[in-house]
């Protein structure tokens, strides 16, 4: 039996309520696939910051170091100082969000598929905003480095992809320095992948041909601010936030999480959607697969995906998919088919 440690993050707002019934879905592996965790609760987030006086403290930050990957909810108002944190901290510096087409679920057209890689440790990001003649100056960094660094990892991605089409997107008509930096970069590390087909597209463009042509799209590479903003727009392609998943990846560490907020207006309702969180859990199994070379972690994977589907499909969804289930059963009805 291999034991893995995971850092849980509950979060703010729904986090708690999502956190519960997804490590509920990971307590239904127990006993098949020759896997067990040992889910250690980290403080962060807005409650630690009211309690301890911080959002991340030092012993939250070794608890996370410790862990074999870190399983994250959302945090609220310090978001910045948490997640954004950990990101530049770590290393994290790919964001990995895909799109695809749920059974059951409403999608804006039949076979969406697609990854948008999200440059994770640069762009507006750097919280460089200084005051400057009555007004302020925000700087955007991209540097060659992180450019080159992000787009290996979407030309990996394509390699083991079906349809291995990496899009690039950014503003060079405009950004000319910076993302004509990023751009050029894109395109040199593209000529190291001859099997996979390359091309661009401005982020304006690539806003309007989402929702005009989503399933044209395979793999999306592009800078931090850009790929936040797409990776909302595109989880609303196949059925909206609540089930959204997304990883932070390192070259040793990985941070996992929902693309959605803490959601303050659902928060303690029994509204939250678990999926996006508990499809969070299968990326962090997948990850933990790879780097472990543990193939039970994919077969868990795999198990909890397909008991998300027969949960869909027997009608168990929360209000924002036009169920009626709460959070909590919508939690247990996955845990029971996962352990079935
Ligand atoms: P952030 O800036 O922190 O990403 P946000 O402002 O984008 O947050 P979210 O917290 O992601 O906002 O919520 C946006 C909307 O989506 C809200 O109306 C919220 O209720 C809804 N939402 C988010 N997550 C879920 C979920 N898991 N289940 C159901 N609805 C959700």
């Amino acid at each position: 039996m291999t034991k893995y440690t995971i850092a849980l993050l509950e979060g703010d707002g729904i986090g708690p309520e999502i956190s519960a019934a997804s490590v509920g879905v990971l307590g239904a592996l127990k006993g098949r696939f020759g896997i067990s965790f040992e889910v250690r609760k980290v403080p962060a987030g807005d409650r630690c910051k009211a309690e301890m006086g911080e959002a991340l403290p030092d012993s939250s930050i070794s608890a996370i170091k410790e862990s074999d990957a870190c399983f994250k909810a959302p945090v609220g108002d310090t978001a910045a100082e948490t997640i954004v944190r950990l990101r530049q901290m770590l290393n994290l510096y790919a964001n990995i969000r895909p799109s695809k087409t749920l059974p059951h679920v409403p999608s804006l057209k039949p076979a969406i598929d697609f990854i948008i890689v999200r440059e994770n440790t640069e762009c507006l990001y750097r919280g460089m905003e200084f005051e400057f003649d009555g007004g302020v100056v925000a700087l955007r960094t991209i540097t060659r480095r992180a450019s080159a660094r992000i787009a290996a990892y979407a030309f990996e991605l394509a390699e083991h992809r079906r349809s291995k089409e990496v899009v690039a997107v950014h503003k060079s008509n405009v950004l000319r320095k910076s993302d004509g930096l990023f751009a050029q970069v894109c395109r040199e590390v593209s000529a190291q992948h001859p099997r996979v087909s390359f091309s661009e597209m401005l982020v304006d463009s690539a806003a309007m041909n989402l929702i005009r042509m989503p399933e044209k799209f395979d793999v999306i590479v592009t800078t931090n601010m850009y790929g936040d903003i797409l990776s909302d727009e595109a989880a609303q392609l196949v059925g909206g936030l609540g089930v959204a998943p997304s990883a932070n990846i390192g070259e040793n560490f990985a941070i996992f999480e929902p693309v959605h907020g803490a959601a303050p207006d659902i928060a303690g309702k029994g509204q939250a959607n678990p999926i996006a969180m508990v499809l969070t859990s299968c990326m962090m199994l997948d990850w933990l697969s790879q780097t472990h070379k543990d193939t039970s972690c994919a077969e868990a994977a795999a198990a909890i995906r397909g008991a998300v589907d027969r949960a869909l499909e027997s009608g168990i969804k929360t209000s924002d998919l036009g169920g009626v289930s709460t959070t909590a059963e919508v939690g247990a009805a996955i845990a029971k088919l996962v352990a079935q």
